[in-house]
């Protein structure tokens, strides 16, 4: 008998007949004799529209009360599921994230995940019951509802099955596993049968969004099992995450291709080539709390340098008003946006033991015509930014080049 964790997304419940087919493969798991922990997302396209709503009515709605809407998607779905599997003869309760409880600090839209208290959870299963949570939600210490951010959901599973020391974390979702870069966009993508951590954190957080970024950090630190399937096919063993590179296999240079539309670059132009300067426009946009993501400061230049830098879209505008200030204070030349960028990585451990790649990634940008406005990288992975009208040909280009395409 093994406690498992299932989270179903958004498309998994997107209405009363997926729902009651979710009940019917938590009923097979648990007439195996295992225990099992579901964590729903909201039907799809609920949480956009909730978001919607909120918008029509403030243009920047108050993050506690836009949480407090957000989270209702999920209370849905959860009631549902448990009266499906009730239906069927299978005891289920469904718990609210206050309700569990899964405590978290009071960041709203984006909070974290601080304690889990599984004893409610323990008792139920130890009767025999589903346990089925909302994903994505919290409460903080003064029982205000929060949310995990978009794509939360995974991130609830996975510290539950942390919490609960379950024996597998499954994230079901409407592909069959993680692949080498977004099926949807590359029909030619592979799925992959297990991918590294290190790589997935990286694929992550540089856009490939089936899984939420969080949620890998938590299986990683707590080494919880987790597994990636789709919850319209019976057969498949998925994409296993796994701690270990496997050694005996030879590693793919590259593993995987992520790219993200979500991005704006900004640009102060002539500012002041003089200690401080970094600090002044980087503390002023941490300040208003807005994440910076790649950044590029020039050789100066008759005592000036140039000073880029980009942020999520969502943050663009706020962004871009904090610079006009900054570049009065500073007395620099002039402020640059531009949101219609995107950006492509390669994700890969063998780059480690692989010189060239960088060199090969640019000859084949450069043979499309593609011009590449910024760079970064780290050990595994090698990012940059193009104009958003070239990212799907980028992706294709290099999936080609470094060898990812399907044979067939
Ligand atoms: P859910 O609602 O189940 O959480 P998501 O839409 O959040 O599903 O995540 C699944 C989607 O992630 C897939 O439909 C796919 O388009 C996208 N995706 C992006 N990159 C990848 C990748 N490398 N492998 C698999 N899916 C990916
Ligand atoms: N419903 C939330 C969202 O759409 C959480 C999730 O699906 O994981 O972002
Ligand atoms: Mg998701």
């Amino acid at each position: 008998m093994a406690l498992i964790v299932q989270k179903y997304g958004g498309t998994s419940v997107a209405n009363t007949e997926r729902i009651k087919n979710v009940a019917q493969r938590v009923a097979r798991f648990r007439a195996q004799g295992h225990q099992v922990v579901v964590v729903l997302s909201a039907m799809s396209g609920e949480t956009n529209k909730l978001i919607a709503l909120a918008k029509e009515i403030s243009a920047s709605p108050d993050p506690r009360e836009l949480d407090q809407v957000c989270s209702t998607g999920e209370q849905v779905t959860i009631g549902l599921l448990s009266m499906a599997l009730k239906d069927i003869g299978v005891p289920a309760k469904s718990y609210t994230g206050g309700q569990v409880k899964v405590l978290t600090d009071n960041t709203f839209t984006k909070a974290r995940i601080l304690s889990i208290d599984e004893a409610s959870m323990r008792r139920d299963l130890d009767a025999g019951k589903v346990v089925v949570v909302a994903g994505f939600q919290g409460v903080d210490a003064e029982g205000n509802v929060t949310t995990l951010g978009r794509g939360g959901s995974d991130t609830s599973a996975v510290a539950l099955a942390a919490a609960l020391k379950a024996d597998e974390c499954q994230i079901y979702t409407d592909v069959d596993g993680v692949y080498t870069t977004d099926p949807r966009v590359v029909p030619q993508a592979k799925k992959l049968d297990v991918i590294t951590f290190e790589e997935m954190l990286e694929m992550a957080s540089l856009g490939s969004k089936v899984l939420q970024i969080r949620s890998v950090e938590f299986a990683g630190k707590y080494k919880v099992k987790l597994r990636v399937l789709s919850s319209f096919e019976d057969e498949g063993e998925g994409t296993l995450i796994t701690v270990e590179e496997d050694k005996n296999m030879e590693q793919p240079i590259i593993s995987g291709i992520a790219f993200n539309r979500d991005e704006a670059k900004l640009t102060l132009l002539g500012v002041p080539d003089k200690p401080g300067i970094a600090y002044h426009i980087l503390g002023a946009i941490a300040a208003d709390n807005i994440d910076v993501d790649m950044i590029i400061q020039n050789v100066g230049v008759d005592g000036t340098t140039d000073f880029s830098f980009t942020v999520n879209n969502s943050d663009f505008a706020r962004a871009k008003g904090i610079l006009d200030k900054v570049k009065s204070e500073l007395a620099a030349r002039a402020v640059i946006g531009d949101n219609s960028i995107g950006k492509v990585s390669i994700v890969g451990v063998g780059m480690r033991s692989h010189p060239g790649v960088a060199s090969r990634m640019f000859k084949a940008l450069a043979d499309e015509g593609i011009n590449i406005q910024m760079i970064s990288t780290s050990e595994i992975k090698i990012s940059v930014v193009i104009d958003e009208k070239y990212l799907e040909l980028a992706v294709r280009v290099l999936h080609r080049t470094f060898g990812l395409d399907r044979a067939d």
